[in-house]
């Protein structure tokens, strides 16, 4: 079987990557448009018809790709797509693409549109990560236009509840990473540009503590105080933290009461809990319970749901070894590359925890993501599924199987 030699290879690799790139630099308003039309169909929690036309909108693209679509409806209005083109020779890499459409603004936030200012484009989940689908599908359109898109079996996830931890997808996410060598996800890219190397893992609880209400002058003594049995909760609960371990505890709602005179029978607590490893998940765990099990004041009743939805992203070696990857292909062409540890949860913390090779941060470079002030720089569209691009088309296929 004739081979090339070394420097042909490379010569290919270049001129198929210069191809590319020409590709995807002559698109980008294409691209602007593309997220405009994400941007402007609200895709909120409250809004379970505007997540199915954003699904609509990037499955349209996959079709045009030659991938097959899949919908999966789970319970709460959520439909999540997933996307499939197989190689065209078997071992070729697996590539997994994760990414969500989902979006923190709901219907009646004040922000709704896509704006551009400058070299900024500004808008409701411009980053976070409407911008990361039109990288994700950029990129396979060039592969496509330099005929690579068979080299690869491409499996993509688009979720419809990542901003609530992905209760109804994980375990499609989670089916969909098994065997795969590659995970890429396209949240948005930190300020600097840097690719997320690791994440925390994130937890959520939901409180409510129920005491008995009394008047407060007439009978104060036959009432139990909910907001007190609260408050005295969430002390505990903070004291939970270990910052040295990486461990926070953010109560950062509470709710109680009716009026100035009346015993409070009801106070809610929503508590964020970030942790860094395994074993500090384990020990919030199981002190959360406690503490929920032992009411800190006699009387009151509590009741919790919630826990970690999200296991924590500890640097490894297989995630390393490709983040290593990224940053020598931008080295080649001539730029640099960062790489940085964060305390936000995504979807790929579950890819990783599995021990797949996983990069985030992926999507365009932008910044305040969650707030109205949420942006990204417009040339970083293009300049993403370009790196993408670049580090796939070096990528070593993964060594055979012996059977
Ligand atoms: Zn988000």
């Amino acid at each position: 079987m004739p081979t090339l030699d070394p420097a042909a290879q490379l010569a290919a690799v270049t001129l198929r990557c210069n191809q590319a790139i020409s590709f995807l630099e002559g698109r980008e308003t294409t691209f602007v448009e593309r997220l405009r039309r994400l941007v402007d169909c609200n895709s909120g929690l409250d809004n379970p018809a505007g997540r199915l036309q954003c699904l609509a909108m990037i499955e349209r693209v996959y079709e045009r790709l030659g991938f097959s679509c899949e919908r999966i409806a789970r319970q709460g209005d959520m439909v999540h797509l997933r996307a499939h083109r197989p190689a065209l020779r078997p071992g070729a890499p697996k590539i997994l693409i994760l990414g969500h459409f989902d979006t923190v603004y709901d219907t009646t936030s004040s922000f709704q549109v896509m704006t551009q200012e400058g070299p900024w484009l500004h808008g409701p989940g411009v980053g976070d990560m409407k911008g990361g689908l039109v990288v994700a599908q950029a990129m396979l359109e060039a592969m496509a236009h330099i005929g690579q898109l068979d080299a690869f079996d491409w499996l993509c996830v688009h979720n419809a509840d990542e901003e609530i931890q992905s209760p109804t997808s994980r375990d499609l996410i989670e089916q969909a990473a098994v065997g795969r060598d590659v995970c890429l996800d396209f949240e948005i890219g930190r300020k600097t540009g840097a690719l997320v190397r690791s994440r925390a893992g994130v937890g959520r609880y939901f409180v409510t503590v129920q005491g008995k209400s009394a008047h407060a002058g007439m009978d104060h003594a036959a009432g139990v105080n909910a907001i007190v049995g609260a408050s005295k909760l969430v002390l505990a609960l903070t004291d939970l933290a270990a910052p040295a371990k990486g461990t926070t505890i953010n109560v950062g709602v509470i709710r109680g009461g009716t009026k100035r005179n009346i015993v409070p029978d009801e106070c809610k607590i929503e508590v964020d809990v970030r942790i860094t490893t395994p074993s500090e998940a384990a020990r919030i765990e199981r002190e959360v319970r406690e503490l929920m099990d032992h009411p800190p004041i006699a009387g009151t009743r509590v009741t919790c749901i919630g826990g970690i939805g999200r296991p924590p992203w500890q640097r490894n070696a297989a995630c390393d070894q490709l983040i290593d990857h990224f940053q020598a292909t931008a080295k080649l062409w001539e730029f640099t590359l960062g790489a940085e540890d964060t305390g936000g949860g995504s979807d790929a913390n579950f890819t990783a925890a599995l021990g797949i090779p996983t990069v985030d941060g992926l999507g365009p470079v932008g910044e305040h993501p969650h707030t109205i002030d949420e942006r990204i720089s417009r040339h970083t569209l293009v300049e993403r599924a370009k790196l993408v691009v670049l580090a796939l088309s070096t990528l070593q296929p993964p060594a055979p199987t012996l059977n």
